[in-house]
């Protein structure tokens, strides 16, 4: 653990990019004999080892060399407040002198369920899981158990966690993926049944007409289609209000639910990015933000559809019970967390969020690279391409840009700036216009440095 003395040993990620071999290093050889890979995670894996964090303080970490960058990745979008949060250290730590795990419910779920639910209209009831893997797997068989159909619709490209159904066509490559007008279902593991993709359709992003195209020829099979209203692997490109709105109408036309995943999106808005949309979704799910940096996951929505956790005469149409579900510790944490991200705080993320995508593109501008930036709201990503990509097929990075964004990521690592492995950041509050200084200085630097590789003006 961090003793005081490692704050004053802290170096530059300049004088550690020259000092091999390096703690890190050291901790992945370790881990390479016990973990598959030396990692949990595959997010951890930039190309080389993975990186060792020792401490983490604001908007600050220390790695395992004692090396300390600002924290663009937040554990992948997770940390709305950055590290070791004051207000939430303290009342975790109230709550695990009375316990941490109970077969007990406790007054920390309703009071983090009624938070939530305040905060959207159509948040009406929540059912607490522990990742947003779960809380999507949750909303399908939620939707399955309401409408008695078993297929799904969820778009090209689109993340949505590890259950083999929202997994199909997560990472489809131009050599699978099949006609634009009419996207292949491509599962992602290796070994997946084959029914998981025939029951999976897979829908162009932002493309109204052939989406509803394509449900229109299984009207009266599909029981939800699954939309994230700002995509991170299809380029982090917002949904189109009108592509949203034509989802919704099919599904209320044909009996289908609507999901949105605002698993990483909730931090866009006080109620999620719905929020600032005309459309209601029957249900959502959230993770990352809401459990205030501990594990965690949730499915809300319209309080009819919720009602298939219900236990009722007939037994329940979806049981589903989970051993840390509603942990108090993760309910708590939550609770603070989002009492401090309030209306104001949002705007003031968002604000950022829309300097940081300006300012970079006018430091991308300075150079020749053809390089670009998208997102929304608190979330941003760079892309190796001259102009902003309007779908997964456009955004989709061809071997010379993969090596380009594997170059950037790691020379934006020594420069002192974390980024997600998508080469994606995501800001937290302790971050304020200097952390955005810093952001562009490090982007201006790191595309230089990166600049012969991609052989402009060869
Ligand atoms: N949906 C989206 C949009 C996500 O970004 C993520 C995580 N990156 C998930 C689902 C899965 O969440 P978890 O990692 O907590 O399982």
């Amino acid at each position: 653990m961090l003793n005081s003395n490692d704050h004053h040993d802290t170096r530059t990620a300049a004088d550690h990019a020259v000092s091999t071999p390096s703690e890190s290093a050291r901790l992945f050889e370790r881990a390479r004999r016990v973990l598959p890979g030396g990692v949990s995670r595959n997010t951890l894996l930039y190309g080389g080892p993975v990186h060792y964090a020792r401490h983490g303080e604001g908007c600050r970490v220390t790695d395992a060399d004692g090396v300390e960058r600002l924290d663009f990745s937040n554990n992948v979008a997770a940390n709305i407040h950055g590290h070791a949060c004051q207000p939430v250290i303290r009342a975790v730590r109230e709550q695990l002198r009375h316990g941490s795990a109970f077969s007990m419910a406790t007054e920390a779920e309703i009071k983090l369920a009624e938070l939530l639910c305040d905060r959207a209209c159509g948040f009406e009831r929540i059912h607490f899981v522990n990742s947003g893997t779960e809380a999507v797997m949750a909303g399908l068989k939620a939707a399955r158990a309401f409408t008695g159909r078993t297929m799904i619709a969820k778009v090209e490209g689109s993340y949505h966690g590890s259950y083999d159904f929202a997994e199909v066509s997560q990472a489809p490559t131009p050599n699978n993926w099949g006609d634009a007008a009419c996207p292949r279902s491509v599962p992602l593991a290796r070994g997946t049944p084959a029914g998981v993709a025939d029951e999976t359709l897979v829908l162009p992003f932002n493309d109204a007409e052939t989406s509803t195209t394509i449900l229109d020829e299984f009207n009266n099979k599909i029981a939800c289609i699954l939309v994230d209203p700002l995509p991170h692997r299809i380029g982090m490109i917002p949904a189109a209000a009108q592509f949203l709105q034509a989802l919704r109408n099919w599904a209320s036309a044909n009996g289908a639910i609507l999901m949105f995943d605002e698993v990483m999106t909730f931090r866009n808005g006080f109620g999620g990015m719905q929020s600032d949309l005309d459309v209601v979704p029957d249900l959502t799910a959230l993770g990352k933000i809401i459990g205030g940096s501990f594990p965690v996951g949730a499915l809300t929505g319209r309080a009819e559809v919720m009602e298939v956790f219900v236990r009722g005469d007939a037994g329940m149409r979806l049981p589903m019970t989970g051993t840390f579900s509603a942990n108090p510790v993760t309910m708590t944490a939550g609770f603070v967390a989002l009492s401090l991200f309030d209306e104001a705080s949002v705007r003031r993320l968002n604000d950022l969020g829309d300097l940081a995508r300006a300012n970079l593109a006018g430091t991308i501008a300075l150079t020749d690279v053809p390089a670009c930036v998208t997102g929304a709201g608190s979330l941003l990503r760079f892309h190796f391409k001259p102009a902003e990509p309007r779908s997964y097929r456009e955004a989709y990075a061809a071997t010379a840009e993969k090596q380009a964004l594997g170059a950037f990521i790691g020379a934006m690592y020594d420069h002192g700036i974390m980024l997600i492995h998508t080469g994606s950041a995501a800001l937290s509050t302790p971050m304020d216009g200097q952390s955005v200084d810093r952001l562009c200085e490090a982007t201006l630097a790191s595309l230089k440095s990166i600049r012969p590789l991609l052989k402009i003006g060869a």
